[in-house]
């Protein structure tokens, strides 16, 4: 994965963004709250530092919802594409992997909250760890 690589944006466009690192800890997140902030079964994420998320355009149509102690949401206001969690008191934004451009560079690598996954949504045998709740579970 080049850095070129490395820009993605929201469904309606109005937000883009570009990673100037590398995303470390790629992985599925079967929470409750990914699956209802998504919509989806699982949200795929990887991690930056913040200083690494450039928001290039639409920052002014963000929203943010926080929807833990732990932590905020963040999403497009026009399109509701679900952008990146940050952590309030952490340095680092979980930030969903398919709003890339590429996402097929940056593959999952491991599946955490597994015990709160949906049977039908059960990924094929994938050979990826499966953690009940954190990474070190
Ligand atoms: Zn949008
Ligand atoms: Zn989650």
């Amino acid at each position: 994965m080049g850095g070129a690589d490395l820009t993605g944006g929201c469904l309606c466009g109005t937000v883009r963004y570009r990673l100037t690192a590398r995303p470390f800890d790629l992985g599925w997140c079967h929470c409750r709250m990914c699956q209802l902030n998504s919509g989806s079964p699982a949200m795929a994420f990887g991690s930056v530092e913040a200083i690494d998320y450039d928001i290039e355009r639409g920052a002014d149509a963000i929203r943010r919802y926080r929807s833990s102690e732990k932590g905020e949401r963040w999403f497009c206001g026009t399109c509701g594409t679900p952008l990146l969690f940050r952590e309030v008191e952490g340095s680092t934004y979980d930030f969903s992997v398919a709003t890339l451009d590429h996402p097929e560079a940056a593959p999952p690598a491991i599946h955490i909250h597994y015990t709160s996954h949906i049977p039908w949504a059960a990924a094929a045998d994938d050979g990826l760890p499966r953690h009940p709740q954190g990474r070190g579970t």
